[in-house]
C-alpha cells in the first residue's frame, strides 16, 4: 500500500465514524449506563452496572450497634409464710416502746424496749424465798410470776434439787452493765452472749436465770455463774424436763441459734403461763418464734 492509499482508508474510516457517532454533541455526557458482559461459568449473562454519579454519605451515618438492654429478670419467687398475720405499720420507734402489763411482749435483738420501760408491779424475791435461793441478791421479778416461780422452786427441792434465782428484772442501765461486763472479760463473744440494753426479756420483769451448786465443782470456778455446763446439773435437767408444767420456758434452746440469735442459755427462763409453755415444748418452739408468728410487728425498728 503505497501513502496516498493509507490516506484515503484513513479518512473514510473518520468519514464513517462521524456518521455514527459523531452526531452526538460535543459537549454531551457519556451515557450512565453501559453494558458490561460477564463470563461466568457456562453461561454469560448481562448485568447492569450503574456509574456512581457522586460519593454521597448516608444521611445520618449508621448508628453503631448499641447494647441492647439485658431483659428484665423475672421476679424472683417469693415465699409467705401462711402462719404470719398481714403486718400493719406500727406507730412507734422500739427505742420508745413501752409495752403493757400482758405476759407476751415480744423482745428480741430486733424489736426493743425504751430505756424508761420499768414493770409496774416489782417485787423483792427476798420477801418471798430465802437466801438460800436468792443467794443475797436484790433480785426483782413482776408480782404475776412469784407465785409460779414458788411453785417450781417447792417442787424442785421436794426433788432433792438446790435451786438458786441469780437474776431477774434487769433495768435498760443495768443490762448495759451486764454487756459491758461481758464485753471485759469476752470482746470477741460478749454481743452473743448478752443482749444489749433494751432488747433483753430480763428488762421484762417475767424472766429469770437459775442457778445450780453443782455448776463451780463441775467447771472448778468458785465464782461460775453461767455456763452452759448448767444443763447436765440436775437443777438443769429438771427445768428443761418440768418447767413448761409451771408456765416457764426457756427462751435460747441448744439448737435455736439461726433461730433467736441467742446462743444456748439452759439457765433463762421466762414465764408465759403453763398453756403455753406446754405447746411451745410440744411443738419445739421458742416464745419469740412463737410471737412473730402470732403477732404483727411490734415496733419501728429504725
Ligand atoms: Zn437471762
Amino acid at each position: 500500500m503505497n501513502r496516498w492509499t493509507f490516506l484515503f482508508i484513513l479518512m473514510l474510516g473518520c468519514f464513517i465514524s462521524v456518521l455514527s457517532t459523531c452526531t452526538l454533541p460535543p459537549n454531551a455526557a457519556p451515557p450512565d449506563t453501559v453494558t458490561l458482559v460477564t463470563i461466568s461459568g457456562p453461561a454469560a449473562s448481562a448485568t447492569t452496572a450503574v456509574r456512581p454519579t457522586a460519593m454521597t454519605l448516608p444521611s445520618s451515618p449508621t448508628p453503631f450497634p448499641t447494647r441492647t438492654a439485658s431483659p428484665t429478670p423475672p421476679a424472683a419467687a417469693t415465699t409467705t409464710a401462711t402462719t404470719i398475720p398481714t403486718p400493719t405499720a406500727p406507730s412507734v420507734n422500739c427505742l420508745e416502746r413501752i409495752p403493757g402489763d400482758g405476759l407476751l411482749t415480744l423482745v428480741t435483738r430486733e424489736f426493743g424496749l425504751s430505756r424508761d420501760y420499768v414493770p409496774k408491779d416489782l417485787v423483792p424475791l427476798s420477801d418471798y424465798f430465802s437466801n438460800n435461793v436468792t443467794l443475797g441478791y436484790p433480785t426483782e421479778v413482776r408480782a404475776v410470776i412469784v407465785e409460779p416461780l414458788q411453785q417450781v422452786i417447792e417442787a424442785m427441792q421436794a426433788d432433792g434439787l438446790s435451786p438458786q434465782i441469780i437474776s431477774g428484772f434487769r433495768s435498760y442501765s443495768a443490762q448495759s452493765l451486764a454487756l459491758q461486763k461481758w464485753l471485759e472479760q469476752y470482746p470477741d463473744w460478749a454481743r452473743n452472749l448478752s443482749a444489749p440494753p433494751g432488747h433483753s426479756e430480763h428488762q421484762l420483769g417475767t424472766t429469770v436465770d437459775f442457778g445450780s451448786p453443782e455448776l463451780k465443782y463441775m467447771i472448778g470456778d468458785e465464782n461460775i455463774q453461767f455456763h452452759p455446763a448448767f444443763a447436765q446439773t440436775g437443777e438443769g435437767q429438771w427445768l428443761a424436763n418440768h418447767a413448761p408444767e409451771y408456765g416457764f420456758t426457756m427462751s435460747y434452746p441448744a439448737d435455736a441459734f439461726e433461730r433467736t440469735a441467742f446462743y444456748h442459755e439452759p439457765w433463762h427462763y421466762r414465764y408465759v403461763g403453763p398453756e403455753l409453755a406446754l405447746t411451745l415444748a410440744a411443738d419445739n418452739l421458742t416464745i419469740s418464734e412463737y410471737l412473730q408468728q402470732e403477732q404483727p410487728q411490734p415496733c419501728l425498728v429504725k
